[in-house]
């Protein structure tokens, strides 16, 4: 299959209510709108991959009855190659319970059903069909065993792999040595360095600390200060364009989907992360996840 991008990773039917507040323990609120949408890290990454103009595949595990089907409607119609998905007999889909307020706070319960069983012997099966593969992408809210064997597989097989270490998970630490390109946002690479990071400077530091970690590249994601590269021949500051952000919801995951496309494409890391922080500009000016994954057109036309 001609896939070049593979996107393993969650994927969940997000339910989102309007609430005029968050309902305190044991309070009963009638809230406004209700929303269904897919969610999960790794499907919004192979939706962002995908609107950005990327062959994708994905490989998850959804449930066999309800909500997976809606989701495999949902992830056909944004032309993902499908023949990575798998079901789970014996398991829901993972679902996300999100109550959102009227000042755009929100309070969020994940269920993780299906992912929590997306197991190496699944996964390594299904990437072995994607022989035109040329990166994978991956976040952390699958097995960590399951990481494990995919970070093993790319480094035999010699496919790029990049890794959203979202969210964290210590045991990635050993894995550092089989990672191409490392995407923390300023959280996460505070929990990754042990290095606190309050400015463009002190994330330098931060990165740098994860290289020597053995990563090869570091990007970190500093929100409206856009992202720093860092590898062993120094650091770098990429701008985010000034844009007026209402809902950050998805940035990031934006920002790692675009990236995998540009490197697909032949592009350098460079390239890929001044459209990441364009397409992440474009994310964050509309409410919602699903909703505010922008298209490639969108981003090449921006003027920003
Ligand atoms: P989220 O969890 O909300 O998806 P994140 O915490 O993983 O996001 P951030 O570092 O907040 O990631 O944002 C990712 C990227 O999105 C940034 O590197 C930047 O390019 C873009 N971005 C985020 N916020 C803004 C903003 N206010 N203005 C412009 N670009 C932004």
């Amino acid at each position: 299959m001609s896939s070049k991008i593979i996107v393993v990773g969650s994927s969940n039917m997000d339910m989102v209510v309007k609430s005029t507040h968050i309902p305190a323990p044991g309070e009963t609120v009638l809230g406004g709108d209700f929303l269904m949408n897919p969610g999960g890290k790794g499907a919004n990454q192979a939706v962002a991959a995908a609107r950005l103009g990327g062959k994708v595949a994905f490989i998850t595990k959804i449930g066999n009855y309800i909500f997976g089907h809606q989701l495999a409607q949902l992830f056909g119609e944004e032309e993902i190659n499908m023949k990575g998905i798998l079901a789970d007999a014996n398991s829901p889909s993972g679902i996300a319970l999100i109550t959102v307020d009227e000042v755009g706070e929100n309070s969020i319960v994940v269920a993780p059903g299906a992912n929590a069983h997306l197991n190496k012997q699944d996964v390594i099966t299904k990437l072995k069909a994607y022989p035109a593969a040329k990166i994978i992408l991956l976040q952390l809210e699958i097995p960590i065993e399951t990481v494990e064997a995919i970070l093993r597989y790319a480094q035999e097989k010699d496919i790029r792999i990049m890794v959203n270490p979202a969210p964290v998970n210590k045991r990635i630490l050993n894995l550092f040595p089989f990672i191409d390109i490392l995407t923390p946002n300023a959280k996460e690479a505070e929990m990754l360095s042990g290095i606190a990071i309050s400015d463009i400077e002190t994330a330098k530091l931060a990165a740098s600390e994860i290289c020597k970690k053995g990563v090869k590249e570091v990007i970190i994601t500093l929100g409206k200060l856009g992202a720093i590269q860092v590898n062993k021949d120094g650091a770098r500051h990429i701008e985010a364009p000034q844009v007026a952000a209402i809902d950050t919801t998805a940035a990031g995951d934006v920002f790692n989907g675009a990236i995998a496309v540009y490197l697909a494409e032949g592009k350098t890391l460079l390239e890929a992360i001044s459209f990441a922080c364009k397409a992440a500009a474009i994310a964050v000016t509309k409410l919602g996840a699903y909703s505010s994954i922008p298209y490639r057109k969108e981003v090449l036309l921006a003027n920003t």
